[in-house]
């Protein structure tokens, strides 16, 4: 059923997804603050509104995807200001926990559904329509977002009540950095050894160092042609953002009272990448920190 939508944030991810509700039939009011974002937004048939509260003029739901906690504290308080009880409030923003907890109440206490639902799947998957969506919120709140989440991506997972939806993203994403280290100084370890990226894939990748850092995104050109090395490890998934979900993972554990040792170590190290101006490439990249050199790149 199309319904009138409210799209603030419309940067790298939020662009094309509004652009896919607007290709499915609804009507979108898409707002930001950068008026290159707005043309864009225009040219994909998204109706470009003036600020966040005419965005959410008239709407049955208002979707955000914006930087950090803090953006999304700032826009929701003035949305939880202006829009009627029973509005369907969605952030798909990546965010603290504390903040989605804080984004929830403020829509509670104004009589509104609210949904966490961040993504993974980056701006490819943001612009094919393919991301997955985490969600946390009350069933009555996810019942009511799950069909507009199905138009801007190909999994949905409830999981569970305010803030499970970012807890799920930290940590899956703190797997990610943990293992990203993990297959990188493997390979590092077999070039001096001397062993043959291919032999090291070959064998890991049907045993028990198996994981998706090795077998979907390789961090050494040749095994999987599609993994970033392959292309001077342009992003893919960029270390600066990888270095944010780390903290946030931090942040969290940090409040939760839960030794994450290895989290702490990867949030280090891509910290020092990023502090070395790495930060824009693709966050498989570090293997050429950790080796301490760029040679092995010439291949074996
Ligand atoms: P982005 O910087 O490209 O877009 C954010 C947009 O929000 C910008 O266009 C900015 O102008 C706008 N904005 C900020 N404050 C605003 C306000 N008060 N009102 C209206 N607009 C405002 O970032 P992005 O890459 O689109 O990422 C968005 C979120 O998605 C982040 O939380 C990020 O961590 C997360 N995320 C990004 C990726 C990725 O690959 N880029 C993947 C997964 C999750």
């Amino acid at each position: 059923m199309a319904q009138t939508i409210g799209f603030i944030g419309l940067g790298n991810m939020g662009g094309p997804m509004a652009a896919n509700l607007a290709a499915a039939g609804h009507r979108v009011q898409g707002f930001d603050l950068v008026p290159a974002s707005l043309e864009a937004a225009h040219a994909a048939g998204i109706a470009v509104v003036g600020s966040a509260a005419d965005a959410a003029q008239g709407a049955d739901v208002v979707v955000t995807m914006l930087p950090a906690g803090r953006h999304v504290i700032e826009v929701w308080s003035g949305l939880c200001e202006s829009v009627p009880a029973g509005t369907l409030l969605i952030d798909s923003s990546t965010v603290d926990v504390e903040s989605a907890r804080r984004a929830h109440a403020l829509a509670e206490a104004r009589g509104c559904l609210s949904v966490d639902a961040p993504v993974s799947g980056g701006t490819g998957g943001a612009k094919a329509g393919t991301l997955t969506f985490m969600a946390g919120g009350a069933d009555a709140a996810f019942a009511r977002a799950e069909p507009i989440l199905r138009q801007m991506g190909k999994a949905v997972f409830h999981c569970g009540a305010a803030g499970a939806g970012q807890a799920a993203k930290i940590c899956n994403n703190m797997i990610l950095g943990i293992s990203m280290i993990g297959v990188c100084e493997a390979f590092a370890l077999g070039e001096k050894l001397g062993l043959s990226r291919q032999a090291l894939f070959d064998v890991a990748s049907v045993s028990s160092g198996q994981c998706w850092s090795l077998t979907t995104y390789c961090p050494v050109p040749g095994p999987v042609p599609t993994s970033p090395a392959n292309n001077d490890y342009r992003p893919g998934f960029a270390a600066a953002l990888m270095l944010k979900d780390l903290r946030l993972a931090q942040a969290a554990a940090a409040t939760a009272g839960a030794a994450t040792p290895l989290g702490a170590e990867a949030a280090q190290l891509y910290a020092l990448f990023d502090a070395l101006g790495h930060g824009g490439e693709d966050f498989s990249g570090i293997i050429r920190m950790l080796r301490g050199t760029d040679a092995g790149d010439a291949g074996r």
